[in-house]
């Protein structure tokens, strides 16, 4: 039977087929810019749906334009059935395109599906119609239609993956020649299909059950198709306008962002310069502070910086109740050097003053710079005189020695005034008031020295500045030698031992008592080396009566307070037993009750190392001191020595004579030995010899003699 069709029908069903294909495209295409995985679901099923409507629709349609001389009728159950494999392999194959990977091997599975899904819907399609004969298939044709299926399919899919990729014109563009593809490949197979079937000549139909006759089916797949294909397309276009919308509000905010990240940086460019101009203030007004409060040329403190020093010394000082000094140098001829050698040279002089001073200072001293060849010195917690002579001394000193400038020496010296805190002023006016007086007082005595401003201390510096100066060389120019002046035991008149004495012999001040020197040695530390002096040189001469064959004699060497209190004492004087020779037992350290007194249990341990040591211990001076009887009792002493003060009473006066008495009677109940000095008169020797004294000592005997004389008196029968 020839088939005629109804051209304006094949066109619809065309054109069907290719609209499908490009809201079925156009669907899938929102896949991949879905927000979520359900969205994204929903358009892969409008996206099936579309398709396996198209695909259904074109296939009614072009079977109503089927021009056939006997009724025909549709099986409805084959007919949603045919709907449905249309539909679930456009999913299916759809889906497969649309995996995130772009693989050859994932478009010949979507592309076969699918030309699979259109075929099984063509032929499940025509089993909608039952004919009496059957519809009979020319092989050749069917083969070419499935070809057809497959090759355009394949094609318009490899068309369609390629939208995800590109601009929005050319996906458009795409789109629709992929639809076209899809269209025509959906048709070319349906009208080829229809071309392999052949209805014998008078063949009736005979379809059974449910039935649609064709006016029934043209309107509900038209209908259907339209409505369907209609309302997705709006729906996908809806949906591109509002994710193009979205996609230039993401690309305005990128701006947005982009500007705000620039101003960001702009902003901390301008921030970290402030800092640097922050810094660069602080740096230049710490400057300014320092150039206020400092020397420009020595970098001292300048007048200002000492007086807020001295305010707070002053403060300090006044609330701990100690001695400041303050110090006034003036260089004596820095003028002239100035005038002749020009201001460079006089700086480099000044700066090199300045050093030289700095030198001559603890730490904690302050040195200023008042302008010109003017310096201050400030000495907090100063205790002596003496101390600050030191110091004044030792800058007139560095003072003098030689400056070289340009390859030229110079020479000058200085003048210094000092004023001390609290004595001489309470305030910093009044301080340097005086200290300048004290200046020119030192100029006016021929410069080149330091004068206080209080005339009594003066003296008293100066001489005892003059004294140490000489002290220092004193051991090593052997000024000093030891006296000895003989003990004598009671009643027997023997000389039983000396008590060691020591004498400075000066070449122009003569004979300098150590009630003079001593305490200087004190104050200026001296003592430590002269005190070890003399224990060592008196052991030295013990041992050498002894090997002269004068028996043993015991030595009395007096210690000093600062001598006392020195630590390393008890190893100095085993050390001195030891290369001498000395018997320990026989030397007497004497020490006076205010040693022990101050600090009882400290010199309790001294004095037990001392006695460790093997030595005698010998309590000078006794009766002018404090001791009680229970701190006597508490010391392991050997020797009570009465003091001189008693015995020049003796015997009249009373009084003396009842504390020798109880003196003596407490030596014998405490078991120490009791020994009576400054015995000038035979009166006083009775009286001591019938108060049971052990020994006495005195002029009364002898004066303090040298060792050689000692020697000869030694030789000479006793005193009895
Ligand atoms: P001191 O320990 O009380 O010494 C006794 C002092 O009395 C000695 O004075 C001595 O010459 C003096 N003297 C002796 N017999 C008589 C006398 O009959 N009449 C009078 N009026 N005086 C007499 P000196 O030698 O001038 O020593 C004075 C003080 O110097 C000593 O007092 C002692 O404390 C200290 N001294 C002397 N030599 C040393 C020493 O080597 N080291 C230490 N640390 N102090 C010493
Ligand atoms: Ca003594
Ligand atoms: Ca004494």
């Amino acid at each position: 039977m020839e088939s005629q069709y109804e051209p304006w029908l094949v066109m619809l069903s065309i054109a069907i087929a290719v609209f499908a294909s490009f809201v079925a495209f156009n669907l899938i295409s929102r896949v991949a810019v879905a927000r979520s995985r359900r969205i994204a679901a929903c358009w892969l099923a409008g996206s099936a749906l579309c398709m396996g409507t198209g695909i259904w629709a074109m296939h009614f349609i072009g079977m109503l334009a089927l021009k056939l001389p006997m009724p025909v009728a549709y099986g409805l159950g084959m007919t949603l059935l045919s709907l449905l494999i249309a539909i679930g392999v456009s999913g299916y194959s759809l889906h497969i395109l649309n995996r995130a990977s772009n693989r050859p091997s994932q478009l010949l599975v979507s592309g076969t599906v699918m030309a699979g899904g259109i075929i099984a819907m063509h032929y499940v399609g025509m089993a909608t119609l039952t004919f009496n004969p059957a519809i009979t298939y020319d092989p050749l044709l069917v083969l070419v239609s499935i070809l057809i299926a497959a090759a355009a399919s394949t094609g318009a899919l490899s068309i369609n993956q390629r939208v995800r990729s590109a601009r929005l014109a050319a996906s458009l563009r795409l789109k629709l020649l992929g639809a076209l593809i899809m269209g025509l490949s959906i048709a070319g197979m349906h009208y080829t299909g229809m071309a392999a079937a052949h209805i014998p000549a008078g063949a009736v139909c005979i379809t059974e059950g449910g039935v649609l006759n064709a006016w029934w089916l043209a309107w509900a797949v038209g209908g259907i198709a339209f409505l369907l294909l209609a309302t997705s397309f709006h729906l996908s276009m809806v949906d591109s306008y509002l994710a193009a919308r979205s996609s230039q509000h993401t690309l305005e905010l990128e701006k947005v962002n982009a500007d705000l990240e620039r101003n960001a940086a702009e902003l901390l460019q301008a921030n970290s310069q402030l800092r640097q101009e922050i810094e660069e203030r602080i740096r230049s007004e710490q400057k300014v502070a320092y150039l206020a409060y400092h020397d420009t040329l020595t970098s001292l403190p300048n007048r200002r910086m000492l007086s807020s020093h001295l305010l707070h010394a002053v403060n300090q000082a006044q609330r701990h109740g100690k001695t400041l000094a303050l110090l006034l140098i003036d260089l004596d001829r820095f003028k002239t050097i100035n005038d002749t050698m020009g201001h460079e040279a006089g700086d480099q002089l000044l700066l090199e003053v300045a050093t030289r001073i700095r030198h001559c200072l603890r730490e904690s001293d302050i040195i200023a710079r008042l302008g010109g060849d003017e310096f201050v010195v400030l000495l907090e917690d100063v205790d002596t005189p003496a101390a600050i002579a030191v110091v004044a001394e030792k800058i007139l000193a560095v003072a003098r020695w030689p400056f070289v400038i340009d390859k030229q020496e110079f020479y000058v010296t200085a003048s210094i005034g000092v004023s001390l805190f609290p004595r001489d002023g309470q305030n910093e006016q009044a301080l340097l008031r005086c200290a300048d007086i004290a200046m020119y007082k030192a100029k006016d005595d021929g410069k080149n020295a330091f004068r206080f401003y209080c005339n009594e201390l003066n003296e008293h510096a100066i001489e005892k500045l003059a004294l140490e100066t000489y002290l220092r060389t004193a051991i090593e120019r052997q000024e000093i030698s030891m006296h000895y002046q003989p003990k004598v035991g009671l009643p027997s008149g023997r000389i039983v031992g000396v008590e060691a004495l020591m004498r400075w012999t000066h070449p122009k001040l003569g004979i300098v008592p150590p009630s003079r020197f001593i305490p200087l040695a004190e104050e200026t530390r001296l003592i430590h080396q002269l005190g070890r002096w003399a224990i060592e040189e008196s052991c030295r001469q013990a041992v050498a009566w002894r090997e002269q064959g004068h028996g043993e004699l015991n030595v009395a060497v007096n210690l000093s307070v600062s001598q006392f209190g020195d630590e390393g004492l008890h190893r100095d004087i085993a050390a001195i037993l030891h290369s001498t020779g000395m018997d320990p037992t026989r030397l007497e350290l004497e020490i006076t009750e205010s040693m022990f007194m101050d600090r009882f249990e400290e010199s309790l341990k001294t004095i037990q190392r001392l006695k460790e040591a093997g030595v005698r211990i010998a309590v000078d001076d006794f009766g002018t001191g404090f001791s009680s009887l229970s701190t006597l009792k508490n010391l392991p002493i050997d020797t009570l020595k009465i003091d001189g003060a008693f015995v020049r009473g003796l015997p009249a006066d009373a009084k003396d004579a009842g504390i020798t008495r109880a003196i003596v009677a407490m030596g014998k109940t405490l078991n120490v030995t009791v020994v009576a000095e400054a015995v000038e008169t035979e009166a006083q020797r009775d009286f001591l010899q019938a108060a049971s004294c052990d020994q006495v000592q005195g002029y009364y005997y002898s004066k303090p003699v040298t060792a050689a004389q000692l020697s000869d008196m030694l030789a000479a029968p006793s005193f009895a």
